[in-house]
């Protein structure tokens, strides 16, 4: 596997979270650190909005 982050669809909104720019990975507490392997529960939820809002 490629040590490199997974596109998550939610990276297509800002996190409601960590306040992540949309296309950048969720960082944890005061951004020192990306989260790689997930996002936040709340980024996802606000992009799963975003996606039934639009169809
Ligand atoms: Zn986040």
């Amino acid at each position: 596997m490629p040590d490199r982050p997974a596109h998550f669809p939610a990276l297509a909104v800002a996190c409601p979270t960590c306040g992540s720019a949309p296309g950048q990975l969720c960082t944890s507490h005061s951004g020192t650190r990306p989260r790689r392997h997930d996002v936040h529960q709340t980024r996802t939820a606000a992009h799963n909005a975003q996606t039934r809002s639009t169809q």
